[in-house]
């Protein structure tokens, strides 16, 4: 049987060809026309040359062309990569190198970005395709593509096993690795999810403004969404009355967004006047989601639950649902349908409840290991669990509550910043002697990103915290790069020179508990 995620449109668009499956702007796509399009975009990428296991990179704002683009890799057995679009040209070279991808579809407004990543060292990419307007001039526009694809299509018989995507996350290595996500783990998650408090069914409806290239946008609703038969309405970009106006205007029954989403909405001035009665579940995940906010839209009547999730996991783990939202306020719940959770000390042994140990899991929806990195994936997968790096303590009643990162991270907005690859951009000026990034509390996107540095004595005049962070900028995504840059003598360190982060927390970054 024909496994892959491509093959649960065309389910779909037999069983009820004429729902809407897409809704963004003026144009409306029912399953009927998903179908037909998705076979015209495959049809016309295999013309490019795209066979089954190549990789096909997409930089691109949520859009219906995103998801078609998902969808037609998959019935090709093609593997799609998608990118942050905050990503710099060089970050985007370096997935695009590492993924080996042939083809490359993005919004037209990245055409710069694209120009600069396709010159990266190791890039092979033979055809980019622009969606809509951007002044790119090689290649086919994505519009060109379908026009000429010709109509006969035959699905690729895809395994469960197959990998559907390759998401890039950072790790503690300073460079993203590819987590291959299968066409099995996503029926998985799509399976956790629809178990949750309301399961999902086709006539649900969301408004999805979560970034897609990132797999809460794409995980929690989009797919088991299109699994269901429900309509996902599509904006490219956040902005809170934009968002408001949309849940409002098409009914949106459930939604997912990262805490610093639900917390800019909560302060739109007349939040009251956007009718969201239709709203029946409002979820959240990605970074711990602040109480008050979960008790602003229950006190107007909308159920909150809080997920976590991993890009590894395709991402649904746990859930803390809606009546525990207070008395159990600072957890993460209890794992989902088809997810074992277990929390194990240094030598993986489990540890007693309401002791810290390291949360690791096992279940269908958990990735299938690194894209070409080996030894990470072995290190990951100790004695067959994933090891997700978040340090945590489960109670009697199977609540687990995180208490820091083993994994040394800095949750921004929703994004992952990796201290170490900033780190790494800040060691490449000249003027630096030595360099440690950290993160501080701020209000509105959780966490801030904050470097301390060791100007080098010998280099010269001291470089201004504005020159590194245009330094950064001009290497990294803006939301890596450093909100604050304090000036040091030296680093604190321990008896093994080991850099003591929690003084750097406490004493530049405003963190007061050590974590
Ligand atoms: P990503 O792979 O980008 O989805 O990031 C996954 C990481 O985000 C997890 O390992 C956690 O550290 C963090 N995370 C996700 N959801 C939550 C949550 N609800 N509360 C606290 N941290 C979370």
């Amino acid at each position: 049987m024909n496994r892959g995620i491509g093959a649960w449109v065309t389910k779909r668009a037999f069983l009820q060809g004429d729902y809407t499956a897409f809704v963004a702007g003026e144009r409306t796509f029912t399953y009927a026309d998903a179908d037909r399009r998705t076979d015209q975009l495959a049809s016309a990428l295999a013309g490019l040359g795209v066979r089954r296991g190549d990789r096909v990179a997409a930089l691109m704002v949520n859009s219906v062309e995103f998801l078609e683009t998902l969808l037609a890799c998959a019935k090709l057995g093609a593997i799609m990569v998608p990118i942050n679009v905050r990503l710099a040209a060089v970050e985007v070279g370096f997935i695009l190198g590492d993924s080996g991808a042939d083809v490359l579809v993005f919004s037209g407004q990245f055409t710069d970005i694209v120009r600069g990543a396709l010159t990266e060292p190791g890039v092979r990419v033979r055809h980019a395709v622009q969606v809509g307007e951007g002044g790119y001039e090689r290649g086919p526009s994505y519009d060109e593509l379908l026009a000429s694809a010709s109509p006969d299509f035959a699905a690729a018989d895809v395994a469960g096993t197959d990998t559907a995507m390759l998401m890039y996350t950072s790790g503690t290595t300073g460079r993203p690795k590819g987590a291959m996500l299968t066409h099995d783990n996503l029926l998985w998650n799509a399976i956790n999810v629809l178990g949750t408090e309301h399961p999902l069914s086709s006539r649900d409806v969301t408004v999805t403004v979560a970034p897609m290239f990132h797999i809460g946008g794409l995980g929690v609703h989009s797919l088991p969404l299109l699994y269901v038969g429900g309509t996902n309405v599509i904006l490219p970009n956040f902005d809170p009355v934009g968002t408001l106006t949309a849940m409002a205007e098409h009914r949106a029954t459930v939604q997912f967004m990262v805490p610093a989403m639900w917390v800019a909405i909560t302060q739109v001035p007349n939040f009251g006047s956007y009718d969201l009665s239709s709203l029946e579940l409002a979820m959240g995940g990605g970074a711990p989601c602040p109480l008050p906010m979960i008790e602003f839209l229950n006190e107007r009547g909308v159920p909150f639950i809080e997920g976590f999730g991993m890009t590894e996991t395709a991402p649904l783990v746990s859930i803390l649902d809606s009546a525990h939202a207070r008395s159990k306020a600072g957890s993460i719940g209890r794992v989902a349908m088809h997810v074992e959770a277990r929390i194990v000390d240094d030598d993986d042994r489990d540890v007693p409840t309401n002791t810290v140990g390291e949360l690791v899991l096992r279940g269908p929806n958990i990735f299938a290991g690194y894209w070409m990195r080996p030894e990470a994936t072995a290190e990951a997968f100790r004695n067959g669990w994933f090891h997700t790096g978040d340090l945590g303590r489960m109670d009697e009643e199977g609540y687990i509550t995180l208490v820091d990162r083993k994994k040394d991270m800095i949750i921004s907005g929703g994004e992952n910043v990796y201290p170490i690859e900033v780190e790494q951009v800040l060691f490449k000026h000249p003027k630096v002697a030595d360099a440690a990034v950290v993160g501080g509390p701020d209000p509105r996107w959780g966490e801030r990103v904050v470097a301390v540095v060791v100007p080098d004595p010998g280099a010269g005049p001291d470089p201004g915290s504005e020159e590194l962070v245009t330094w950064c900028r001009e290497r990294l995504a803006h939301f890596k790069c450093p909100r604050e840059v304090h000036f040091v003598d030296a680093l604190p360190r321990n008896a093994t020179g080991k850099l003591l982060k929690t003084v750097l927390r406490e004493k530049y970054a405003g963190v007061t508990d050590g974590v």
